[in-house]
């Protein structure tokens, strides 16, 4: 283990879905604008290998990296907050240390032993917590420990932190606890209680948190926040309260201002390189909360009431619209509710068209129906991996007058697949990590939309999909007016397709939302937001 690394463990208390990644994010943001090269990793007490084989209900998005793990959704804050890569090794769960594990016994590697979940699970975790920091000279490793302590899955990660303490010694190894400070309406009081509860379920599992954040909806007066130092066996000063934000990215100037920096670095022994450098980071805020244009933009899909399921999607929009000081006011709609008789009442007063990713034919005809209305009424259009295959099978049925046109993946005995099955898909047996996933080379057509929008001709960016576009029909459909504008070098494969005579009409294989950031807004959307706020103005 490199020996100056420093680790930061983050905990969480009391409930679910207070933050975690946004906390992890922000103190990441943070030390890396004072010079410190941080990472970010998450750390999820499921049993499944990873998130690839879950429906988005239940944890969100399934978030892609460039080297093609399928991931927690948080990695895409950390990669949106820091500005860095991840990989499979940001990303652990406790399926795959089992895995791991059973794998190395049935090798041997244990022989004679007992195999057993101290020390040989926790020796794994703790493997894992170590191995970035050993391969990528982080001065930095914060990770996240999913779930909430006291829950029964999360204890070998708690163990392994507890552990972990003795390996790294005091001024390497910190805990922040984020817990939450409820508001009892009727008593008009913060209590405190629950916060004291799970510090105490911590301190039982041998783990004393240093630092304590605490979400809450109004400030900690001085006496509250002396009474969580006192009962949680923290410094006063080390209670950072952290208010709820109108915006995710607000979260690390709050941070700043609650000095939560300052007191890790205390903690840690650690000394600013630079000055903390957060100039870009306001520029931004200042253009998203001071827009000059607003733009309506209707995102169809299938799991819109959990909007967690198009986080990326989401959080793009908010980088690209902040980037031409445009206001993206975005509207989900259920693509199961549309049909050709409510679709006009439903879009009419859309600026733009999203069509999102998705498997299955649940809403499927819905989302033929929305790409119809944007190519007939020239919407400004962008297809997502399914939203790309739907804008290609609509073309195909409407403009070429293939009504049986469709993917493989809605009628396996189509007469007509314009979409369909990737040749190395057509003998997997197994669902987990088989997509064609992570970075793959794009060129793209000088002249093009996208060529536009990239301001070059050779791209890289992350897939996550088993269909493509059938090379059978290209000629035809070109013939026609959809052409292929971006193409995998190597396979030929379609990645964007474009219409000619549409203002703006793009449908692209690959997922743009995984690589876009605060400082680095994803190109297409801009150019997307751009041509839905020229069309308003016309
Ligand atoms: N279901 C489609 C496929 O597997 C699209 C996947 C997606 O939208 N991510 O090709």
């Amino acid at each position: 283990m490199a020996s100056s690394t420093k680790y930061i463990f983050i905990t969480g208390g009391v409930t679910s879905s207070l933050g975690k990644g946004i906390i992890a994010a922000s103190l990441g943001k943070l030390l890396q604008a004072r010079g410190f090269k941080v990472t970010i990793q998450k750390f999820d007490p499921y049993l499944n290998i990873d998130p690839g084989t879950l429906n988005p209900y239940e944890h969100g998005e399934c978030y892609v990296t460039d080297d093609g793990a399928e991931t927690d959704l948080d990695l895409g804050h950390y990669e949106r907050f820091l500005n860095i890569t991840t990989s499979q090794g940001n990303n652990i769960t406790t399926g795959r240390i089992y895995n791991n594990v059973i794998t190395k016994e049935r090798k041997g590697e244990f022989l004679g032993k007992t195999v057993q979940v101290i020390p040989h699970i926790t020796d794994e975790i703790k493997a894992n917590f170590y191995k970035l920091g050993e391969e990528g000279e982080f001065d930095v490793v914060i990770t996240e420990i999913g779930g909430c302590v006291g829950d029964i899955e999360s204890l070998p990660f708690i163990e392994a932190v507890r552990q972990a303490k003795w390996d790294l010694g005091p001024n390497r190894f910190l805990v922040i606890h984020l817990t939450l400070i409820p508001y009892l309406k009727a008593a008009k009081e913060l209590k405190t209680k629950p916060t004291q509860h799970s510090v105490k379920q911590l301190l039982e599992a041998g783990i004393q948190p240093d630092i304590l954040v605490c979400r809450t909806e109004y400030h900690l007066p001085a006496d509250v926040k002396k009474k969580l130092a006192l009962f949680c066996n923290v410094q006063l000063n080390n209670v950072i309260e952290a208010m709820d934000a109108d915006s995710i990215y607000d979260v690390p100037l709050l941070m700043k201002k609650e000095k939560l920096d300052e007191r890790v670095m205390t903690k840690l022994k650690l000394t600013s390189k630079e000055n903390t450098d957060l100039e870009n980071w306001k520029d931004f805020l200042g253009k998203l909360k001071n827009p000059t244009q607003e733009v309506t933009i209707g995102l169809v899909g299938k799991y819109v009431s959990l909007p967690d399921a198009y986080k990326s999607i989401i959080e793009s929009f908010t980088h690209a619209g902040a980037s031409i000081e445009c206001d993206v006011n975005l509207r989900l709609i259920s693509s199961e509710e549309i049909n050709p008789d409510n679709i006009a009442h439903k879009l009419q007063d859309l600026d733009g068209i999203l069509v999102a990713p998705g498997f299955g034919e649940r809403g499927f005809e819905g989302k033929i129906e929305t790409v119809k209305y944007a190519r007939e009424n020239n919407i400004p259009f962008l297809g997502i991996c399914l939203g790309m295959q739907v804008a290609v099978i609509e073309y195909a049925r409407n403009v070429l007058n293939l009504k049986n046109a469709n993917s493989t993946e809605m009628d396996p005995t189509t007469s007509t697949p314009v979409i369909g099955l990737m040749e190395e898909q057509k003998n997997i047996d197994q669902m987990g990590g088989t997509m064609r996933l992570g970075s793959y080379a794009c060129d793209l057509k000088k002249g093009s939309k996208a060529f536009q929008a990239y301001g070059k001709s050779k791209i890289q960016e992350r897939h996550r999909h088993r269909y493509e576009f059938n090379n059978d029909y290209l000629a035809t459909m070109e013939e026609h007016g959809m052409i292929a504008t971006g193409k995998n070098p190597e396979t030929g494969l379609v990645e964007i397709v474009e219409i000619k005579n549409h203002p703006w009409f793009v449908g692209v294989q690959f997922h743009p939302e995984y690589k876009s950031t605060v400082l680095t807004p994803q190109p297409l959307f801009v150019k997307f937001i751009q041509a839905a706020a020229d069309k308003k103005i016309k």
